[in-house]
Order: structure tokens, then C-alpha cells, then sequence
């Protein structure tokens, strides 16, 4: 259930409702939007009558109950207003949000070597990448598989952030590493094979660092909400959904099937960010450009995009993975259309007298 305010609602007023909610099966919590504050209440409200909330005080503008299962993750439980999820990075600020310019994560799918990961760094941060990507822990399928370089990927990872300024992301599957990764990460990137381990959850939000939370092969729409009320009952109210694809019955000519109808149904139904990876979505580079134009014009906020700087020598992931330069004629295609939808950094346009390349993005290595 939530209760809106009415715009300049004094805060006194504010406290005393709070208080006067407070109950042993509800907990009050105070939303500060940009134009309204609300109250959530989640809990035991089935005894609440809205009618009698409404006559608390006549600051009061509305009560509704919010009939989803997901309540904090809920769009009515922040009235609408979107969240903005801001990353402090060293080159300054990134804001994941749909009333920002999308965001663009790229990067290997693991880390190897200090020379691969700092390159890839610099070379996405020119192509206008505001933030890298790189596997330390890896979830393979196989134990048999390449299981990431662990701490020593993250001090590499460090290295990247220090030389290019871009912040990290990486991701984390054992609570043990949460303070090591948490050390390096500037987003602490939670994978679809963990989607619902709720004991991490829980503990990811004891913390205040973003949550980028992968959506789980099998899970539906709502499962994925479910897992990031986790994080966000437990406190930690930046977290970040990606789609990156589920699996269906055809695995013969992709790897997942990309689900892009996500994204405007999520927009009906959370206020949080979205983000669109079209690599693991779809598992082979040559359709990651299509798909990563596609995820813009459905409405993301922000892409992440596998790149390497020899895929056929990748030690995961290479077949889904962009060269350097297929990653920058990317780039290029993806600031027309950004720009064409509104949602581009100005920092990263590029002038549409002069189209990008139209060469197709093979990204062949
Ligand atoms: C990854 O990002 O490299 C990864 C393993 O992703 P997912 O959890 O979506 O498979
Ligand atoms: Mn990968």
C-alpha cells in the first residue's frame, strides 16, 4: 500500500503519519521522489482500509494498495517516477535511468591478462563506453571450463579503472568475495545462474553499491522482480535489471533468445533501470549489433556488450564477442539511432550529414 503526499507536505506532518503507521507487522518507509514524497507500506496491510488512512491528515493526496507481489520494485510503489541508479566513477557520475542517455558497458567476458584487459579499456572508453566489463569468478556450465583468474582478474581490473578512469563491473557469486569484489567493482553484477540465490541477495542489500541483476535463464518476468525486491527489502535500493536472454527450444542458430518484449513490459511495471545484453542474449556476434540498434529503439537504458580483443582466442565467450573495431562501428550505428530516440550523450554524437559506416558488422576476428 502507498500513500501520497501532497506536493509541500510538511516534513513534521511527514514524521507523525510515519509514526503513526508504525505498527509491529508494518514498517513506514519515506520515498523522496523529484516532485512528490510517498509512504510505502509494505507488510500485513490486509487490515488497513485506504478510507480510513485518508482521513490521517488532509496532506494526504491519495492511499493505493499495490496488488502486485513485488511492492518496492513496484512503478505505482514510487509513483511512477523512475529511478535513477548513480554510479561515481573516476571520469565522473554515470546515471542509469530512463530520463538519462543510455549507458554502454563493454568488455570482455573475462578477464585474462593485464594487456587484454587494459586495452580492451582504453579502447572502449574511445568508442565512447562509459563503463568495463570483465569476468574475475566466472559461472561456466562445465567445472572442466576456464573458471576466471579470481582475485588476481580483480587487481587487473583495478589497473583498467586506474589508467582509464572507466568504472568496473563484475561479477560476484560467492557472499565469501562480496568485500573484494565490492573493493573493486563500481557495480557488483549479480548472474542469471544466481538470480535466486536469495541468501546472497540478501546480503547485497546490507550494501549501498549498484546491483546489476541478470535475468535468470528460466525466470519469468515477475520471478526476476521478485529476486530484486530481495535486494531492495534488504535496503539497497540501486539495482539494475538485464535482460540477457532465456532459453527456449531453438539453441541451434543462437545461444538464448533475447526476450526485447522485456523491456516495455517492464516499463509498465517497475521504475527500475533496464539494461539489454544482446551478446550472451544471443550468443554469436554477428547478431549482436542488430539486436544491441533493437534493445535502443525497445527502450533500454543502458547496453552491456562482450568485446575482445581476439575473440578466436577468447578463453570465454568468444563467439559472442565484438572485435575492438567492430566494437566502434557499433558505436557509430548505435549514436544515429540513440540520437534519433533522444537518448544519447551529447559528449558521444556524432553528426548525421555523415552516416556511419554502412559496412556490415561481421566482428570477425
Ligand atoms: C557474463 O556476463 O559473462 C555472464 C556469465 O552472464 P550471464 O550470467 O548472463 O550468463
Ligand atoms: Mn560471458
Amino acid at each position: 500500500m502507498i500513500v501520497v503526499m501532497k506536493t509541500d507536505t510538511p516534513n513534521l506532518e511527514i514524521q507523525r503519519i510515519i509514526q503513526e503507521l508504525q505498527s509491529e507487522s508494518i514498517t513506514p518507509e519515506k520515498i523522496v521522489g523529484k516532485h512528490k514524497v510517498i509512504i510505502g507500506l509494505v507488510g500485513d496491510t490486509a487490515g488497513l482500509n485506504p478510507q480510513h488512512l485518508q482521513q490521517l491528515s488532509p496532506f494526504i493526496e491519495k492511499v493505493m494498495r499495490v496488488d502486485k507481489p513485488f511492492k518496492r520494485a513496484s512503478l505505482e510503489f514510487r509513483h511512477g517516477e523512475p529511478t535513477e541508479v548513480s554510479v561515481p566513477t573516476p571520469n565522473g557520475v554515470v546515471v542509469f535511468g530512463q530520463n538519462h542517455p543510455i549507458v554502454t558497458v563493454a568488455g570482455p567476458c573475462s578477464v585474462e591478462n593485464e594487456e587484454m584487459i587494459v586495452e580492451t579499456a582504453r579502447r572502449v572508453k574511445a568508442a565512447g563506453a562509459q563503463l568495463l566489463r570483465g569476468g574475475a569468478y566466472k559461472p561456466r556450465t562445465s567445472p572442466y571450463s576456464f573458471q576466471g583468474h579470481g582475485e588476481s582478474a580483480l587487481g587487473l581490473l583495478a589497473k583498467a579503472r586506474e589508467v582509464t578512469g572507466l568504472g568496473i563491473v563484475t561479477e560476484l557469486m560467492d557472499p565469501a568475495d562480496l568485500a573484494k569484489v565490492a573493493e573493486v567493482a563500481d557495480i557488483i553484477q549479480i548472474g542469471a545462474r544466481n538470480m535466486q540465490n536469495f541468501s546472497l541477495l540478501k546480503q547485497l542489500g546490507a550494501i549501498n553499491k549498484p546491483i546489476l541483476l541478470k535475468r535468470g535463464m528460466a525466470a519469468t518476468i515477475e520471478d526476476w522482480l521478485m529476486s530484486a525486491e530481495y535486494i531492495l527489502a534488504a535496503g539497497n535500493p540501486n539495482v539494475i535489471l538485464c535482460e540477457r536472454g532465456i532459453r527456449t527450444f531453438d539453441r541451434k542458430y543462437t545461444r538464448n533468445t533475447l526476450d526485447l518484449s522485456a523491456v516495455p513490459v517492464l516499463r509498465t511495471l517497475t521504475h527500475l533501470p533496464i539494461m539489454v545484453d544482446p551478446s550472451h542474449g544471443t550468443g554469436k556476434a554477428e547478431y549482436v549489433p542488430t539486436m544491441a540498434k533493437a534493445a535502443i529503439v525497445a527502450g533500454a537504458d543502458s547496453l552491456m556488450i562482450e568485446v575482445h580483443p581476439n575473440p578466436t582466442k577468447a578463453l570465454s565467450d568468444g563467439p559472442q564477442s565484438l572485435t575492438l573495431e567492430g566494437f566502434d562501428q557499433l558505436m557509430q550505428q548505435m549514436a544515429l539511432i540513440g540520437q534519433a530516440v533522444g537518448r544519447w550523450s551529447k559528449k558521444f554524437s556524432i553528426s548525421t550529414a555523415t552516416p556511419a559506416s554502412q559496412k556490415p558488422l561481421t566482428a570477425k576476428a
